[in-house]
């Protein structure tokens, strides 16, 4: 490029987080986003079939009231202590617009979501990553330190390791001063959810989202559930910024979706019998890792270096999640797909390693 303008010396300048591939062809096994192998509830369906495509003229509910009500009688929360989004990007986004406005360090662990310090760098806002122990698990001592506020996933990604409620009620505890946000992102697939901690600390954000468990990725659908001081805030900034972030069409799916908790059950089951089978599985084939509680593993081939497996993967039409990475640079992230999708994935893994 030639040299820089002097606008360009004004400009927020960001290096963006880079999302897994979203491959073109349709021929592949695809286990590198974490997406849900099943459709989402038929109930869906008939919302998008019934839909009147004239509404489209008109601007969406700003406060997206159907979604949220039903979300807080999911939930068994107040629609006053429900934010949704455009997906949990949006909720975390909004969020650390929100609360992360002191000149303290913000914590989050030091292997996880890749997203954190991308907002912290884009809003400006100071952080220190606190290292996991060397089994992945987080040590709550790194939290107890003056701090900007903390998020950190349960289970972390993309290590798959559940926390426990209590270990995470420790940290609370510590923090009285700062928010600290849980991202539940794949917290059905076998967690126990900090969802009671909103009722008994006013600074305990849980987010969660559609797109692992309720299989709706595509529709982009997130939500924060914390008390209700909290949520004016973020609804406050929110519609600072933009107040009709979600179509129609997606507030009326979203909120059918979350009312089908039969369907919900059965395909998250589902999973979880996929995973615990995938485990033994990986562990005849030579992998180590984690154990996961989430819709991925996080494996290591005790031979093999995973960059050569995720290439060899690749080329046989699988598509995995590799991070050339400090400490995290011999690790596979597999998601979980259906059985038929992990049966060819350990054939050609069978296939790699001979
Ligand atoms: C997938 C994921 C999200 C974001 O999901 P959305 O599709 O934006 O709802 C947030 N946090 C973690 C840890 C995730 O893995």
């Amino acid at each position: 490029m030639s040299a820089e303008r002097k606008w360009e010396s004004y400009i927020r300048k960001v290096v963006p987080y880079i999302p897994g591939e979203q491959p073109k062809e349709m021929d592949i096994i695809k286990l590198n986003t974490n997406e849900n192998p099943y459709p989402p509830s038929p109930r869906v369906r008939k919302i998008l079939e019934d839909f009147d495509y004239g509404r489209m003229r008109l601007y969406p509910s700003p406060d997206a009231e159907i979604l949220v009500d039903a979300i807080a009688e999911r939930y068994g929360v107040k629609p006053s202590q429900v934010f949704v989004g455009v997906g949990s990007d949006d909720v975390i986004s909004m969020a650390f617009m929100t609360f992360f406005g002191s000149d303290k360090p913000i914590l989050f662990p030091n292997i996880t979501y890749s997203f954190y310090d991308v907002w912290a760098d884009v809003y400006r806002i100071p952080y220190r990553t606190v290292p996991l122990r060397d089994d992945f698990t987080i040590d709550p001592q790194g939290y107890k330190c003056e701090n900007g506020g903390i998020i950190f996933p349960n289970p972390n990604a993309p290590t798959g390791v559940l926390e426990s409620v209590d270990m995470i009620e420790e940290i609370i505890k510590a923090n009285p001063d700062s928010v600290v946000m849980i991202d539940e992102a794949y917290i059905d697939f076998g967690g126990q959810s900090c969802l009671p901690f909103v009722e008994k600390y006013d600074n305990v954000l849980v987010i969660q989202t559609y797109s692992k468990s309720r299989s709706m990725a595509g529709m982009r659908i997130g939500f924060a559930i914390g008390s209700e001081r909290l949520i004016k805030y973020m609804n406050d900034v929110k519609f600072s910024v933009n107040s009709y972030t979600m179509n129609t069409v997606t507030q009326l799916c979203g909120a059918e979706a979350v009312r089908d908790e039969e369907y919900f059950c059965e395909t998250v089951g589902r999973i979880i019998a996929t995973r615990e089978r995938s485990k033994k599985r990986l562990a005849e084939l030579g992998f180590t890792f984690p154990d996961s509680k989430s819709n991925f593993i996080f494996a290591s081939h005790k031979d093999k270096p995973a960059s050569e497996i995720f290439e060899e993967l690749k080329k046989r039409r699988i598509y995995v999640r590799y991070w050339n990475k400090p400490m995290i640079g011999n690790y596979l992230r597999i998601t979980v797909g259906t059985d038929a999708e992990m049966d060819s994935l350990f054939d050609a893994l069978e296939e790699i390693l001979k």
